[in-house]
């Protein structure tokens, strides 16, 4: 066997064998409670019934066909399907493999619509590995380290994120005052919007730490977006298909039946439960504009991913995910703040200095003694955690955060059950 690379090192020692629900299972049959969902992506758990069945039956009758080439049903369908869950306005779209690709895709045609080269991205958002996506990702130097020189254009603001200013004390109305006066200055200093071709922005920062956006924000962006011609596009790669308990991360920003807030949409992830198919969603006047040949690959939108995609949605509809993303991640923050109630008053600081997130989207920030984040605790709980059977991830600038983003079916006593983990764990 050829050994594998050290890129491959895990999160978790787990070899897993197989998954149900949101458990998976190692090679002796012990179970691991993973609230990890694949970073997200298996949002009907593991191995649905129903998109199992929906995967077999396609892979039967045809696995690939190459979307420039020819045309197939699970497509079509799939397109249908998405444009009874997009916001009004986007009714195009377009598939590629990846969240990168998706972030890629966005660029591409928001640089193609406009004519303008600079793209103006938010401090701490995520948006992908390949160089491209790299170059407007900000949430920590390992992305971009030592493969420079990055794409040029790319333009960096601030998130209105109030644990980057812990220690000013700042709310979100003052980081979100900030963040929009900093978006002017930067219009007015570096990137003129003649020269800016759009806003790229996650609802929720991801990878940045669980770091939630709020309404006035994003109406700032809308704003700004439409007095000057820039583009806005949303990234809803992490926070979609009803990840936050909206069916998409910006629902919470936006007025309930008004128009769009994005001009484009990325998403992938959640909507396939595991299979690899993203895309973008934008008005069909704006999709016209990309340069035919310039968009698209080899594997994109796939013929069993779109099966399992239609399935997903029709899971995510009948089950009522989204109601129950929305219910267990209250659920789950306010055990997760009770625990570091109980932790922060024995060590006597705010260890855990803040519970914070939307739907099935919560993170742990880690604090040291004196305030600074703290990595290394945060990092050592989630090691103990997924040492009890309890699978977790880190995020966060620094790496100060930990995550809990279970499946959207995890039920009301496998939430509690992660809680109690949890705190033997911390
Ligand atoms: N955008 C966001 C918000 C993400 O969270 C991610 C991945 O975590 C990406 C883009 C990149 O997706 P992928 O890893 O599928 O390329």
């Amino acid at each position: 066997m050829a050994t594998l690379s050290p890129l491959l090192k895990q999160a978790t020692p787990l070899v897993a064998t197989r998954g149900e629900g949101v458990w998976l299972y190692d090679e002796s049959g012990q179970p691991h409670l993973d609230f990890t969902a694949g970073i997200g992506v298996t949002s009907t758990g593991h191995c649905h019934p129903r998109v199992v069945a929906a995967a077999q039956e396609q892979v039967g009758q045809l696995i690939h066909g190459q979307y420039t080439t020819i045309m197939h049903q699970p497509l079509l369908t799939l397109s249908e399907r998405l444009s009874e869950v997009l916001p009004a306005g986007l009714d195009s779209v377009f598939f590629s493999n990846s969240g990168s690709e998706a972030a890629e895709a966005a660029l591409r045609l928001a640089r193609q619509a406009t004519g303008r080269p600079n793209i103006v991205v938010f401090q701490g958002g995520f948006h992908g590995r390949t160089v491209a996506a790299a170059s407007m990702t900000t949430s920590g130097t390992k992305f971009r380290a030592g493969f420079s020189p990055l794409m040029s254009g790319v333009m960096v603001s601030p998130f209105p994120n109030p644990s980057h200013y812990r220690e000013y004390g700042w709310d979100q109305e003052q980081a979100t005052d900030f963040a929009l006066r900093e978006l002017d200055l930067l219009l007015q200093t570096q990137s003129s919007p003649a020269d800016t071709a759009a806003f790229m922005v996650e609802p929720v920062l991801g990878e940045g730490g669980y770091v939630p956006g709020n309404e006035r924000f994003f109406a700032g962006l809308r704003e700004r977006a439409d007095r000057h011609g820039i583009l806005l596009i949303i990234d809803e790669v992490q926070t979609g298909f009803g990840r936050t308990g909206r069916f998409w991360g910006h629902d919470h920003f936006s007025p309930a039946g008004g128009p769009a807030l994005a001009d484009i949409m990325m998403f992938a992830k959640g909507i396939a439960s595991g299979f690899p198919i993203s895309g973008i969603a934008a008005s069909s006047e704006l999709m016209a504009k990309a340069w035919p040949g310039s968009q698209g690959g080899t594997y994109g939108a796939n013929a069993v991913a779109c099966a399992a995609a239609v399935a997903t949605l029709d899971v995510i509809a009948e089950e009522k995910l989204v109601e129950n993303s929305a219910a267990r991640g209250e659920q789950l923050r306010a055990g997760l703040r009770h625990v570091a109630s109980t932790v922060n008053e024995a060590v006597g600081t705010a260890r855990i200095a803040e519970v914070r997130g939307l739907g099935l989207m919560v993170g742990n920030e880690f604090r040291d003694a004196d305030g600074a984040p703290d990595p290394a605790t945060a990092m050592a709980a989630q090691q103990e955690a997924a040492r009890r059977g309890l699978l977790l991830l880190i995020c966060g600038s620094w790496g100060e955060v930990v995550r809990f983003i279970p499946a959207l079916v995890v039920s009301e006593s496998e939430v509690d059950q992660a809680v109690a983990l949890w705190s033997e764990a911390v």
